[in-house]
């Protein structure tokens, strides 16, 4: 009875422990149930008399992103993958020691996507011409991961041109009728020459007119700090340079058709932690939540 007795104060005591430890600190997530390749907020709020957390973590199906801590306040928007399967998921925040201090289950739901075709014929290229593009799509991956900590923006994402959606974020894209993975950005039907405009403050990564065949064209990165960044392909002309602070609404280049393109038109992309995801989801999301 005795043991009985001591295995029963020690459950309590290990449920006590446990409970403590997921009790604090409070996370809380917008929203909880988000469809696939659209966008999560993540807040968490320590209590001020612990001590601060350093280097703290979000997982979710084994991936890892950084929380930023602005005083007692943890952020961080993550992009679900358009390819993540459809389910409920575990949002585990972990310390510096991998321990999980907060755990919260978001549900994942359907998003239908299309499919789309495009006849292109591409270039024959020397090795020389290989190898350029090859560096120019280094830089742009370089730049995806690249952000400033601090949130350069105060006011939710507008859209870079008013113009018709010709095709969407996600949809399964077709070259030539072989599959090329899926639609990173969205792509509008905006009139050669049109100003493009800045979806929000940020610092320029990136402004490049690249070689002839680069599938980008001539491209913008934008860094708008906390993981958010945004990208512009296919300009025809750049008005900014790389390391300038550019303004929500301010023109930053003009509607091209460099690249692979079959004509005038931008595809415009959003980027969470370097992990593309929809752009017109991601202004609503802003929209609400600012
Ligand atoms: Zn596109």
């Amino acid at each position: 009875m005795k043991l009985k007795i001591k295995s029963f104060i020690a459950l309590v005591l290990i449920s006590t422990i446990n409970l403590r430890a997921y009790a604090n600190p409070e996370i809380k997530i917008y929203p909880e149930s988000v469809k696939q390749g659209e966008q999560i907020f993540i807040e968490l709020d320590t209590n001020e008399s612990e001590q601060k957390l350093d280097n703290l973590l979000v997982e979710i199906n084994d991936k890892y992103f950084p929380l930023i801590n602005i005083g007692n306040h943890y952020k961080c928007f993550i992009a679900i993958s358009p390819e993540l399967k459809v389910g409920e998921y575990s949002v585990k925040i972990l310390n510096q020691q991998k321990e999980t201090i907060a755990l919260k289950t978001i549900n994942v739901t359907l998003t239908k996507t299309g499919s789309q075709n495009i006849s292109y014929s591409s270039p024959i290229l020397t090795k020389a011409q290989k190898e350029i593009i090859k560096q120019e799509d280094q830089l742009v991956e370089k730049a995806k991961f690249t952000f400033s900590e601090k949130q350069l923006w105060n006011k939710p994402f507008v859209l870079p041109v008013p113009h018709k959606v010709t095709a969407l974020y996600g949809i399964k894209r077709y070259l030539n009728g072989k599959y090329n993975g899926y639609h990173t950005g969205v792509d509008f039907a905006s009139p050669m020459g049109y100003a493009v405009k800045a979806i929000n403050n940020g610092n320029i990564i990136l402004a490049e007119y690249f070689s002839k065949y680069n599938s980008n064209g001539n491209l913008i990165y934008v860094d708008h700090g906390l993981g958010v960044g945004s990208v512009y392909l296919h300009l025809s002309k750049i008005v900014v340079k790389q390391g300038e602070y550019v303004k929500q609404g301010q023109i930053i280049g003009y509607i091209g058709s460099s690249g692979r393109s079959t004509g005038p038109h931008i595809h415009w992309g959003v980027y969470l932690n370097g992990q593309n995801t929809d752009g017109l989801g991601w202004t609503k999301l802003t929209n609400k939540l600012f």
